[in-house]
């Protein structure tokens, strides 16, 4: 057996089973350390209640636990991570830090950073990759490029899976599990108030790898339809993993290996499924590949749109954020982001839409507000799919297809019964008012309890116009290029 110690450093892998980091080390290692540090230069720019430091807190006690039934445990720090991890390494005395890739800008200059000072220590940094199946490089056109259309990339994807099956072997932890040294006495987990936070008033549920597990089994119940069902907010369609996937509380490989194991017995859902976590990986290897996109457009030539600004644009922005549009399924979705930080993703479509071509507003806004607001951010999905929705990006919708908000209200929402779950003001209207309600009879709606401008906004702007002049802002940008 090796004799030298390592170290584990857990980030957005926050499990105990198919664990890359953690296999290899205990499998080069005679003794394991795990440590998770709350990293301050992360935690200082959130609000006290969020809900994502309360998701991890409660995925880390599980993570603990686990740990512990396997002979070993977490050793939790608080402070900045670069600083952290090789002062921890040092006092452990071990000879190699293990973590898994990360693929946005900023952590990998922190991991380069944190590198270069275990290095001047005569430590070693090794990382491996764990949260997709390819990363990278490893999907590229015949001619040696990275892909920037989805469908081509998708199929190179699957391609890359047949030749490779072992891609998706699990990293086994448990054979080697005796290797895990025991956590000291002195590092237990802190509670959410030591380290400056509080219980969010509506957290994210179910946590750890135990929540993950259980979505995934009442998932896999519904996977067949999920082709036909998904686009319907209403429904419970689809499996609400991304929190999981974006905090590693589940293993792609054994979403993965399951999604391909239903699809083989005649689950079609199930490859429309992988397709869009197949999209995942394809945004994670366009951010590694252009980390520009963080703050420009994909398609530089769209950098130049003249976005919508001062006073007005600042009010419209902010009936966006809070709901108040008068476009009822854009409210409904903005509440549902804001009370509990998840939005189906056919909402997501449609209130990136509304932002960038009915108010004309630039995308890095809702960027952002989503970035602070959705419990499952993750800098590549979110910005692939900001860029989609406004046309900016690689492989997007056209600039000339502007959703319609009563359209896809009426087409997603047939019912109404989404809308009428997150405005509950407009409970009492029936299907062919609920839509529109800035169409209907206002005698007919007062009855109904309702009074535009009182209980419901009147619309912030005119659809039909508002597609008038977007189709105006992007064809300038056609005329100059
Ligand atoms: P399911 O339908 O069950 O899909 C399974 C998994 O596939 C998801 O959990 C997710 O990991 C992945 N996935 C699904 N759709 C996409 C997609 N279009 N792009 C990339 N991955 C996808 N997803 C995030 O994880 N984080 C984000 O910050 C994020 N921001 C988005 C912003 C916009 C404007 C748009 C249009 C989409 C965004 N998405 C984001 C993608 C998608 O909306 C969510 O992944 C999905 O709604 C999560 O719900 P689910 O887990 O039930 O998904």
């Amino acid at each position: 057996m090796p004799k030298s110690k390592s170290l584990v450093w857990f980030r957005r892998d926050l499990r105990s089973f198919d664990h890359a980091a953690l296999h290899r080390a205990l499998a080069g290692s005679g003794s394991v350390y795990c440590a998770f540090v709350f990293d301050t230069d992360i935690l200082a720019g959130l609000p006290p209640d969020d809900r994502r430091v309360h998701f991890i807190h409660a995925s880390l006690r599980e993570l603990d636990a686990d740990l512990r039934r396997l002979g070993g445990g977490l050793i939790v720090r608080h402070g900045r991570a670069e600083e952290e991890i090789p002062r921890l390494a040092a006092e452990l005395g071990v000879e190699t830090v293990f973590a898994n890739h990360d693929y946005e800008p900023a952590a990998i200059a922190r991991d380069n950073r944190v590198a270069r000072k275990l290095g001047a220590d005569g430590r070693l940094f090794a990382t491996s990759k764990d949260q997709v199946v390819f990363e990278r490089s490893e999907v590229l056109t015949l001619g040696g490029q990275p892909f920037s259309v989805f469908t081509p990339y998708k199929n190179a994807w699957l391609r890359q899976l047949a030749a490779n099956p072992d891609a998706l072997a699990p990293h086994e932890i448990e054979p080697l599990a005796a290797r895990l040294a025991p956590a000291p006495a002195a590092s237990a987990l802190p509670g959410l108030a030591d380290i400056g936070f509080a219980e969010p008033a509506n957290p994210v549920a179910p946590a750890g790898m135990s929540g993950a597990a259980d979505l995934f089994e009442h998932f896999l119940d519904r996977i067949a339809s999920y082709g036909t069902a998904r686009d319907f907010p209403a429904d419970d369609a689809t499996s609400r993993l991304s929190v999981h996937l974006r905090f590693g509380t589940t293993s792609i490989r054994h979403l993965v290996r399951t999604a391909r194991q239903m699809a083989a017995h005649g689950a079609a859902g199930a490859e429309v499924w992988l397709s869009e976590l197949i999209w995942r990986e394809f945004y994670a290897m366009i951010l590694y590949h252009h980390p520009r996109v963080v703050t420009q457009s994909f398609k530089s030539a769209f950098d130049a749109i003249a976005w919508e600004q001062g006073q007005a644009a600042d009010a419209a922005f902010a009936a966006w954020c809070e709901g108040r549009t008068g476009y009822p399924l854009v409210d409904a979705a903005m509440a549902q982001l804001n009370q509990t930080g998840f939005m189906h993703n056919r909402l997501r479509m449609l209130t990136a839409s509304f932002l960038t071509k009915d108010l004309g507003i630039d995308w890095r806004r809702g960027e952002r507000y989503f970035a602070l607001k959705l419990n499952d951010y993750d800098l590549a999905s979110n910005n692939g799919g900001w860029q989609w929705a406004a046309s900016t990006g690689c492989d997007a919708q056209p600039w000339f297809r502007i959703f319609n908000p009563l359209t896809q209200s009426r087409k997603f929402d047939p019912d109404g019964n989404f809308i009428r779950r997150y405005l509950p003001q407009l409970a009492a209207l029936d299907a062919r008012e609920i839509h529109a309600p800035m169409l209907a009879e206002p005698m007919l709606l007062l009855a109904k309890g309702v009074q535009m401008g009182r209980d419901y906004a009147w619309p912030i702007v005119e659809h039909e116009r508002a597609r008038k002049q977007t189709l105006a802002r992007f064809e300038a940008i056609r005329a100059a290029a």
